[in-house]
């Protein structure tokens, strides 16, 4: 028994100065990032989605990255809920905003831009300052899709559905991300009509027989919805032809274009890429 309790209470500890090294290390970054934006370390990489039926160029993602001063670059999901603590979400959510559509203000006027938003970014100002946003950079509201996640509908949910009818009624796109991992995915889907349903690389990205019915059925609904389906995640060649014949509308991931800063792709956009002549990043620098 002695024993025992002597091991249970290394490994306690263990654990209680693992926690408290994570904990300090947030605090840390919590701390960095309140002037993250000020100091100009973050930026935006754009990701292309393509229309798997046609081969087209539709849109980019734009994800956002933080380049630490000493940590080096810090990936979104460690940061974001952070900015999401602290509020700062607000403002590095408009600063994203303004730069992903002052970008996309640049490009050809038929490739569109996706934005992610945070559910802490739905306030009442959220439609004034998309609309603001669209007027000064001179990009038409259909060529902005707002990326949400069914978190969004999780809270005050009446009054974020507003949000998201007066988003629409501006003639902006609304996405519901990562389709399949929240928690009511259907009774969401009922709630507002979405213009795309983007399936979650978790299903895409998995070559199961289960993952293909469940890709193949998301598709069936959000079609008997109205609405388009992208897949995300795509990384092989078969997973490619697997969405592009269950009938998804849109493919995204690294087998298509890695996430990569604006100036790697005006080239890539101009060259009429399609699927089948996927962006070389390598050959575009080469050139
Ligand atoms: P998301 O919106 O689902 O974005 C897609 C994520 O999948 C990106 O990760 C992208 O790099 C990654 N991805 C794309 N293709 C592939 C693939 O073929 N395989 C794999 N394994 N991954 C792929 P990233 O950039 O790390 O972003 C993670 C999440 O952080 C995003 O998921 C989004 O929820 C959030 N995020 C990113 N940028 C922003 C932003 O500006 N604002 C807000 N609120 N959230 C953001
Ligand atoms: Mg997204
Ligand atoms: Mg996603
Ligand atoms: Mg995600």
């Amino acid at each position: 028994a002695l024993y025992t309790a002597k091991n249970e209470r290394g490994s306690y500890c263990f654990f209680a100065r693992q926690m408290a090294e994570h904990a300090r290390l947030r605090q840390e970054l919590k701390a960095d990032l309140a002037d993250a934006l000020d100091r100009d370390q973050h930026h935006l990489v754009y990701q292309p989605i393509y229309n798997v039926q046609t081969g087209q160029l539709v849109r980019f993602e734009a994800l956002l990255r933080w380049d630490h001063p000493q940590r080096g670059s810090v990936a979104p999901a460690e940061f974001i809920p952070l900015a999401e603590e602290t509020g700062l979400i607000g403002a590095l959510g408009d600063w994203v905003l303004r730069a992903a559509c002052s970008e996309a203000a640049l490009w050809p006027s038929d490739v569109g831009i996706a934005i992610n938003l945070s559910p802490a970014q739905f306030r009442p100002s959220l439609p004034f300052r998309v609309a603001d946003t669209l007027n000064k950079v001179g990009l038409r509201p259909d060529r902005l899709l707002l990326e949400i996640t069914e978190t969004v509908l999780l809270h005050s949910t009446a009054e974020n559905l507003r949000f998201l009818e007066q988003l629409r009624a501006l003639g902006v796109k609304i996405a519901l991300d990562d389709f399949g991992t929240g928690y009511a995915s259907l009774g969401y889907l009922k709630e507002f009509p979405f213009h795309e349903i983007k399936i979650d690389a978790s299903f895409v990205s998995d070559d199961s027989a289960v993952a293909f019915a469940i890709v193949d059925s998301v598709t069936k609904l959000g079609h008997a919805l109205g609405a388009r389906v992208t897949a995300e995640g795509v990384e092989t060649r078969q997973q490619l032809d697997r969405v592009r014949r269950i009938g998804c509308d849109k493919a995204q991931g690294f087998l298509l274009g890695r996430p990569a800063p604006a100036v790697e792709f005006p080239r890539h956009m101009q060259a009429e890429t399609t699927l089948d002549q996927p962006w070389d990043h390598a050959r575009a620098r080469r050139t």
